[in-house]
């Protein structure tokens, strides 16, 4: 099987082809412009490919709803040109095959369970800490949508005692994502994240917060793996940070093995690596060509 696979991104589009055992036969990345310019370059892309479905995990947010005029939308990114830009009927307008639509966390928390580290599991929690925060949630053997669907970057957090940070979301200032993306740690400390060593104070701090909303997610969700990815993570120390940060808030009231016992592989690195957007879409994809769209089959 040839299916196609689209992470769309707000800073790049991923475009690639794979088949049904998750494996990326060929990609290519066009930057994110105004859709007038990167549209014509995915569709151009999969001209003549001969894929029997699409896969497009998207930045958001996006809707979702089938019976919605708007689905297939994303709806009010700040990005110039694609707040109301129907990605997913441009699309469709050119290829006759069927689509999946998610959201690029969700599409990566699919992926997950299907080739990664959630694989055969019913449940996982997908969260990326890159420029945004997003979090995807698949549960009982679907992808989480609901009356939107999953924001989880933009939950209220608890201050660190030490920091006096402002937060930089335009919405809330200090919610997770304000203080712990990508963006917040390089206007907190006025260095990028990679130039910081890995014993600064300022992982401690990043692990105080993405441990409250762990924590959070957790005790609301119950998931049976939580899975962190984006460029942030590539600080492989807050993996352990973060381990213990949520154990501490938890402190032994969730008694199960996972969290008690095997906290290295409950809170974890995506096993698909940087491919588990791409390979999330293209699950996607493989789900539509089969005619279920975000079930485990
Ligand atoms: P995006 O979220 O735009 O899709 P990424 O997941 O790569 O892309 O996230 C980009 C953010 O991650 C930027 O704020 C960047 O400074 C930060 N980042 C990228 N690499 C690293 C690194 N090795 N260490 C810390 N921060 C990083
Ligand atoms: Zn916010």
């Amino acid at each position: 099987m040839r299916i196609g696979a689209i992470e769309a991104g707000g800073t790049k589009f991923i475009c690639g082809i794979g088949d049904e055992n998750g494996v990326i036969l060929e990609q290519i990345s066009f930057p994110t412009n105004h859709p007038g310019q990167t549209m014509p370059q995915v569709i151009e892309y999969f001209q003549g490919k001969e894929v029997e479905a699409i896969g497009v995990g998207s930045f958001g947010p996006i809707d979702l709803s089938p019976g919605s005029p708007a689905y297939g939308c994303i709806t009010t990114t700040p990005k110039p040109g694609w707040a109301n830009y129907n990605l997913l009927g441009a699309l469709k307008q050119v290829f006759p095959v069927p689509f999946g639509w998610d959201t690029d966390v969700n599409a990566a928390a699919y992926g997950e369970v299907k080739w990664g580290a959630a694989r055969g599991l019913s449940s996982c929690l997908y969260m990326t800490v890159g420029t945004g925060i997003g979090v995807g949630v698949y549960s009982e053997g679907r992808l989480v949508h609901g009356l939107v669907h999953p924001e989880g970057g933009h939950v209220p957090v608890r201050r660190h005692p030490e920091d006096d940070y402002a937060g930089h979301c335009p919405y809330h200032g200090d919610c997770l994502e304000g203080m712990a993306a990508g963006p917040a740690i390089e206007a907190r400390w006025g260095k990028k994240g990679y130039e910081l060593p890995a014993e600064h104070k300022a992982w401690e701090i990043e692990a105080y917060y993405l441990a409250q909303s762990i924590t959070q997610a957790i005790l609301l969700l119950s998931p049976h793996k939580i899975i962190l990815g984006g460029g942030v993570m590539q600080q492989v120390q807050l993996y352990p940070l973060i381990r213990r940060a949520v154990l501490r808030n938890l402190n032994g009231y969730v008694n199960t093995d996972a969290i008690l016992e095997r906290m290295d592989e409950y809170i974890t690195a995506p096993g698909l690596g940087q491919q588990a957007g791409l390979c999330g879409a293209l699950a996607l994809g493989l789900s539509a060509a089969r005619g279920n769209e975000g079930r485990l089959e």
